[in-house]
């Protein structure tokens, strides 16, 4: 007889994961914690509870699938698969909310999110929402969009770096690569696509466009609806074909996503595609990025949780850091727990994913010195945290490490004037 062993079964309860939950140090409830929903998950699985018990919906649901637990169990228990199959029972047996359906079906469809987060860009640019950006569930959301606008870097005179410039030695000698443009990322963060594109271009890789995409589904598997999810990943899979050598993605929640395609769609087409996503500080690190000219400017580095727990990128992002000569570089403590964002948490449950922000937010300011920026690579934690310190008054512009880096490079005078805003087509 073949024994199977459960994501869950190695859990020997230590409570060695209870100190790195977000919302068990939020709340205190050990229902709350990864340890109180293991127990909570195996019950359902075993069938020792009624599948509509609403207390296992709700501890459930308020997990922010940070994955923050993995990392510190000893046991090497998969808890971020046990909960998207949990999570899928529960959406299987008794549905998911109106509010979520809505969402769901707007990111399903690029005729539907594009306008809407059209709109969003036209308000944004009117720059309400960062002035009325407070505490309040209404404030608190201004503050989101108001946060995805680009950092406001101060002009400064092109320097000229010293020593040959390299761009002819790399040209050429990388691979082509494609952008994965997603949903938020295309609408509101167009401005990390670009500095994305030019950034590659600068060290040598050749960046091509593939029409076709859409959003990557991460949204709808983490809600349990995985058939969504599944079909917008099979149509990400026939746009990109094999269009290009590899994938290269600037948010961390979709690369995570794309690199899950293979087990979620099951074909070798799938599993082709998920092998060939990388993220954009993986490319760049392993290209040992060319330096830029001095920015001479505090940076604290926040991990996003789907780079650092879910693909296992920690050092990548802060190589592109340190190639900006001058920039005075500190990962903030705390970096590996969850900002809150988690998707769209923050907009169905405000209080808690407002609660685990905090923290964070008294990290930052308790900086000595204060910071300039506060580097992030996932759109959902430079809003969340972008909103958490305008509706503190704090002065600290987020952005994408890669903004750092090309604005550096800029400077430096490394673009040329073809290195425009999109790759060529594929
Ligand atoms: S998940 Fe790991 S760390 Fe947490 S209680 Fe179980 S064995 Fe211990
Ligand atoms: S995924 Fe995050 S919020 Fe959920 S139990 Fe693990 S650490 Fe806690």
């Amino acid at each position: 007889m073949v024994s199977t062993i459960g994501p869950l079964d190695p859990c020997v309860h230590c409570g060695f994961c209870l100190p790195a939950c977000p919302t068990y140090l939020a709340t205190g409830d050990e229902n709350d914690s990864p340890r109180g929903r293991i127990v909570l998950m195996q019950a359902l699985e075993r069938g020792h509870t009624a599948i509509i018990d609403s207390a296992l919906t709700i501890h459930l649901e308020n997990c922010l699938g940070c994955r923050g637990c993995e990392p510190a169990c000893p046991s090497g228990v998969q808890y971020g698969r046990a909960l998207e199959t949990a999570r899928r029972t529960l959406a299987g047996s008794h549905g998911l909310s109106v509010s979520l359906r809505a969402l769901l079906a707007v990111f399903g469809s690029p005729k539907l999110w594009r306008p809407g987060f059209t709109l969003a860009r036209w308000l944004r640019a009117s720059g309400l929402p960062a002035r009325l950006a407070a505490r309040s569930r209404l404030g608190f959301a201004m503050g989101m969009l108001g946060a995805s606008r680009q950092a406001n870097f101060r002009p400064a005179q092109p320097t000229q770096v010293s020593g040959r410039d390299q761009s002819a030695d790399r040209s050429g000698s990388r691979p082509t690569v494609a952008l994965f443009r997603g949903c938020v990322m295309d609408t509101l963060f167009g401005h990390v696509h670009e500095a994305t594109v030019r950034t590659l271009g600068a060290n040598g890789f050749d960046v091509v466009e593939v029409r076709g995409q859409v959003c990557c589904g991460a949204l709808h598997e983490h809600a349990g609806a995985t058939a969504g999810a599944r079909a917008l990943a099979a149509t990400n899979v026939a746009a990109f074909g094999r269009h290009a050598d590899l994938i290269v993605v600037n948010s961390a929640g979709c690369g995570a996503m794309l690199k899950d395609y293979g087990e979620l769609v099951g074909t070798t087409a799938a599993h082709g595609l998920a092998g060939r996503v990388r993220d954009i500080s993986e490319l760049l690190s392993d290209a040992g990025p060319r330096a830029g000219a001095p920015l001479p400017c505090d940076v604290a580095y926040d991990a996003a949780c789907h780079l650092q727990h879910a693909q296992g990128i920690v050092s990548q992002p802060l190589d592109i850091l340190r190639a900006v000569p001058e920039l005075r570089l500190r990962v903030l403590p705390g970096s590996d727990q969850c900002c809150g964002s988690a998707g769209l948490y923050s907009v169905l449950r405000p209080s808690l994913a407002r609660a685990v922000l905090e923290p964070k937010i008294n990290d930052i300011a308790s900086l000595v010195p204060r910071p300039k920026f506060l580097a992030t690579g996932n759109p959902g934690c430079l809003m969340q945290i972008g909103a958490g310190l305008l509706a503190a008054g704090l002065d600290i512009d987020v952005v994408h490490p890669v903004e750092l880096l090309d604005r550096s490079y800029a400077l430096a005078g490394h673009y040329r004037p073809e290195l425009g805003k999109a790759g060529r087509e594929a």
